[in-house]
């Protein structure tokens, strides 16, 4: 059966619902209805702070100008992640979204680094890894290259966005949704609120957040776990007062015993958080090594948030399409949900702007396309954990032995055998992410390809040394991170 979509209801205003609603009222301009219905007394779930460079391609096509996007959610710029005691205690890499370049052409940097055994990390031939081991930050040109993102409270961003949305023509309903009215043919009719009211629709995107109140809830859409791959289940989150260190332009992340801690720099407070695997480590020793790395005074008292790892097996399925949490969460260590939201609602405007009636084919289409992002994510933040040589608690002795994805075993066995990056379409991480990660975890293959041997070791080892040089002296001319962004604030 084919459809067309008039009135658009988009249940939840966490940043999920409010992200789709903004993009929707922008890229539809008066063609659907969009109505936003969220329970205040529920609330959001306010976290998610740190985010993926596609953040600024979505914050571009619905005409945030940065700035005040960063002074509205107190954001601060992220050039990648420093990990920290990931391969073993006291050793730590950098995942920045940059490129390692090219020597002589094909040769590939890496390799030729590589060859020469240098102990140096590979880092030092990355720009954005330099300016974030040296808090540096300026804004890409024609001469500097890179991908960045942001920091930013997560509370603040869906307040942003659904003023943004309510100017541009979304509407916006305050109840709490206690039933769910269906057509004989399964689709969802109409939202019943607490007070009586009734809520129709022809097209219901389920920002619900875990509640997944209609496609697992109404629907019943079947779960796909992860949590045999990916077994952290809970996090306990405590914001401090900014102390100590400069306002650093990256996350961290830092392994632990059952799980790992993120630390995230805003303008006026840091973000901190335990990630944690019930499996593995008793829920309250996880809070007390929390609020043993704190760096600053709490602001608030820890938060404990309990998940599951995985995604529901359809996406999109009748009339309901579930976007954020609603449709899954794998875990933040690379930050992904957000990205996530935003693919989804990219690939969803495309078909309402189609200008035809959709088809269950398209529905198919997108929900293949979201299982494949899922998977592919969950295989790049696996290979973070399997490489480790740690085996010093439960949590690593399991990741470091457990069966792998297929999907993943490929990746692995090319990188190995041959030193090939693959690379799929659609790839949330490309190869230099994936390079940074088995670089960072000293993953290397297992032989030299005899093409970089042309080169003669004294012009590969002075290239690299002019190069890494050059990089140096240029981030050093760069403004820290603090004094860049208040120029952007304009303060
Ligand atoms: C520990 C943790 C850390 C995270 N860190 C990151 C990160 O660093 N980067 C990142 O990209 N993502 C991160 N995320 C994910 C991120 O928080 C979410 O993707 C993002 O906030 C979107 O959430 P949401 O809008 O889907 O859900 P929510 O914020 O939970 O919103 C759900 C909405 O549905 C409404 N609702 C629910 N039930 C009803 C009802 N019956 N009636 C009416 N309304 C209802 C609620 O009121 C609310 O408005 C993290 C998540 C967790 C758990």
């Amino acid at each position: 059966m084919s459809q067309k979509y008039e009135r658009i209801v988009v249940v939840g205003g966490g940043s999920a619902g409010w992200m789709t609603a903004a993009a929707l009222v922008t890229g539809l301009k008066g063609r659907a209805t969009v109505e936003v219905v969220e329970s205040e007394e529920i609330g959001i779930i306010g976290v998610g702070e740190a985010t993926f460079p596609s953040i600024r391609n979505y914050n571009q096509l619905i005409g945030i100008d940065e700035a005040e996007f960063l002074r509205a959610t107190t954001g601060s710029y992220k050039l990648g992640i420093h990990f920290c005691d990931w391969l073993e205690v006291g050793r730590d890499y950098f995942h920045t979204f940059g490129h390692f370049g090219n020597l002589y052409g094909s040769q590939t940097l890496w390799a030729q680094h590589r060859r020469l055994g240098l102990t140096e990390p590979l880092g030092l031939q990355c720009v954005p890894t330099v300016m974030a081991m040296k808090g540096r930050f300026v804004l890409p040109s024609e001469q500097q290259e890179f991908k960045y993102a942001y920091h930013f409270d997560a509370v603040q961003y869906a307040a942003f966005l659904r003023k943004l949305a309510l100017q541009r023509g979304a509407r916006h309903t305050l109840g709490r949704i206690v039933d769910v009215s269906r057509h004989a043919d399964g689709n969802v009719a109409a939202l019943q609120l607490d007070d009586g009211r009734r809520i129709e629709g022809d097209l219901f995107v389920d920002c619900s957040g875990f509640r997944s109140l209609l496609l697992g809830g109404t629907l019943a859409e079947p779960f796909v776990d992860f949590s045999h791959w990916l077994p952290v289940d809970g996090a306990w989150a405590c914001p401090t007062e900014r102390a100590g260190e400069e306002l650093t332009p990256y996350t961290r992340a830092t392994a632990l015993e059952g799980g790992w801690a993120w630390r995230i720099p805003l303008q006026n407070r840091t973000g901190h958080g335990h990630v944690f695997s019930s499996r593995f480590i008793d829920v309250d020793r996880a809070r007390d090594q929390l609020l043993a790395q704190l760096d600053g005074k709490p602001v608030a008292e820890p938060r404990l948030l309990r998940f599951k790892t995985g995604h529901r097996r359809r996406f999109w399925v009748d009339n309901v399409i579930a976007i954020g949490l609603s449709s899954g969460f794998l875990e933040p260590l690379e930050s992904t949900s957000i990205y996530l939201v935003q693919d989804a609602i990219a690939r969803l405007m495309v078909l309402l702007t189609a200008g035809r009636p959709l088809h269950e084919n398209d529905r198919a289409l997108f929900n293949e396309g979201a299982v494949r992002r899922f998977s592919r994510i969950r295989d790049f933040i696996i290979l973070h954990y399997c490489l480790t040589r740690r085996r010093d608690s439960e949590l690593w002795r399991h990741v470091s032995s457990m069966a792998l994805p297929e999907t993943l075993n490929f990746r692995m066995e090319l990188w190995r055998r041959y030193g090939v990056l693959h690379e799929y379409d659609e790839e949330g991480f490309d190869a230099t992410s994936w390079l940074a990660v088995h670089a960072g975890m000293d993953h290397w293959p297992e032989r030299e390809d005899p093409v970089f041997a042309e080169v003669p070791p004294e012009l590969a080892a002075s290239a690299l040394r002019d190069r890494r040089a050059a990089i140096a002296a240029s981030v050093e001319r760069m403004p820290p991170h603090h004094r860049l962004l208040q120029q952007v604030l304009g303060r």
